[in-house]
């Protein structure tokens, strides 16, 4: 019987995804496999563990992934381990699997667990393969090399918009049955924190595929707010000023080019206008990103970010972060989006940008590590755009201008300027 350990990270669901389509074409019995491998967010600055919403959002995202494996008589196996990569090896020489199956990442810690259970798999005769399921392109469909991919958004969209076609998406595959106990296996129970749901929330939904799915319909084809999106998109206030995919993006529950393939069909059976093309040109920012995180790899988690050359002044001072963290800085826009994040799991592009900013050029503390604590506390987290993100804010990653400093009071007029989201918050 050939066995294989279809390895889910961050594609948690089972359509349009081609890993899972891989293990189950091409293997008799297929043990589906997740590891959470806790915390990895710098303990220097983010002190603690993993954000509750955080932790709650992953939860339901695995539950409803072993929902949806259960229908068909098979079930995930969650473990609890700090090393992927050993438990993988240890488990795949225990029941002779002869294949591991997972989704290729592109932050560089992620890359790094690839390249070395490939090692391994060739040492040992396993074979080894990570599928490409997270963008909207594959690597070979880029009109440049990994190495060539630009330094500056605009110039990468504009050729592939002009030379690059997004991938459609695939279906789900066949699954067969999977019975841990004829192999002595069995997972965590999955244990969801207590969190409270709090009315002011711009993301009052759980994780998961399923939920995933019903955004995705709320936002395209029940409330059609897609097609003011470029109107509302830098609002800070309620469920619909965005589109709050990221969550679902970022944990694989909804695949980027699932997306995209939806928005074509509401362009042609509803309309197309400057709004459904605006959704667009942002999920090739998050493009962008991944490319960018695998093109540089580690410097994107260094301080000095991809510009070795320019000199390092930001500092840190405890008590000053634990002010922004807390949302306690008396910058009134920074504070009630700080206390939104740490309420919620979530905050707006706009409040991100300006607390971002507030902490790296007004507090002149060092980026990392805010962006440690996003890390710890994001529903959204994702290490491309999360780190993508902190660097171009912090003038040391892709952006032309030298120095992006906001002015939160200037922010705050234009974008709350009936104190509507401040007032909600504090
Ligand atoms: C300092 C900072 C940290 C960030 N950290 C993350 C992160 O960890 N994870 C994450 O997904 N996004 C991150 N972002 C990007 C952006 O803020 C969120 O993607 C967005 O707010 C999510 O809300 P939405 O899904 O409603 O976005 P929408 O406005 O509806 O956009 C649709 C999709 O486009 C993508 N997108 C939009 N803007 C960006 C952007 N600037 N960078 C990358 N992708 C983008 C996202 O996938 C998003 O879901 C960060 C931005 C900043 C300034």
């Amino acid at each position: 019987m050939k066995i294989c350990i279809l390895w889910f990270r961050n594609n948690l669901r089972l359509s349009d995804n081609w890993p899972v389509v891989e293990a189950y074409t091409n293997y008799d019995l297929v043990i589906p496999l997740f590891i959470d491998e806790g915390s990895q967010h710098n303990q220097k600055w983010a002190k603690g563990p993993r954000g509750k919403y955080r932790e709650a959002f992953l939860i339901d995202s695995l539950i409803d992934l072993n929902k949806g494996l259960m229908a068909y008589d098979s079930e995930l196996i969650v473990l609890r381990e700090k090393d992927a990569v050993q438990t993988i090896r240890t488990l795949a020489i225990e029941i002779g699997a002869i294949a591991i199956i997972g989704p290729k990442e592109f932050a560089f810690n992620e890359v790094k667990q690839e390249t070395t259970l490939e090692h391994w798999g060739k040492l040992k005769g396993i074979k080894i393969n990570f599928y490409n399921e997270k963008t909207l392109f594959l690597q070979n469909d880029l009109p440049f090399a990994l190495d060539e991919i630009p330094m500056v958004f605009s110039r990468f969209r504009g050729k592939v918009e002009k030379y690059s076609s997004v991938r459609l998406p695939i279906g789900e595959a066949d699954i067969s049955p999977f019975e841990p106990s004829d192999f002595n296996m069995r997972g965590i129970s999955l244990i969801k924190p207590e969190i409270y749901k709090d009315d002011r929330s711009a993301v009052p939904f759980k994780g998961g595929y399923l939920s995933a799915w019903e955004e995705l319909d709320y936002y395209f084809w029940e409330s059609k707010k897609i097609l003011e999106y470029k109107q509302t998109r830098n609002g800070l206030l309620g469920r619909g000023f965005s589109s709050k995919f990221s969550p679902f993006l970022s944990l694989g529950c909804l695949s980027a080019r699932q997306i995209k393939s939806e928005l074509n069909r509401f362009e042609d059976e509803i309309e197309s206008n400057d709004s459904t093309y605006w959704l667009f040109f942002e999920l090739l920012w998050r493009e962008y990103f991944q490319w960018i995180a695998l093109k540089h790899g580690k410097d994107l988690f260094v301080a000095h970010g991809l510009k070795p050359e320019k000199p390092i002044k930001q500092g840190f001072n405890e008590r000053a972060f634990e002010k922004w963290t807390s949302g306690n800085t008396g910058d009134k826009l920074v504070d009630s989006n700080m206390k939104e994040l740490a309420q919620t799991g979530f905050m707006s592009n706009r409040g991100r940008q300006n607390v971002a900013s507030y902490l790296i050029h007004d507090m002149g503390l060092d980026w990392r590590a805010g962006a440690a604590y996003f890390e710890q506390h994001l529903i959204d987290y994702d290490p491309a755009s999360n780190y993508g993100n902190w660097l171009y804010n912090a003038g040391r990653g892709n952006d032309p201008r030298p120095f992006r400093k906001f002015n939160t009071k200037i922010q705050a007029e234009r974008y709350d300027p009936k104190g509507e989201f401040v007032n909600t918050w504090t």
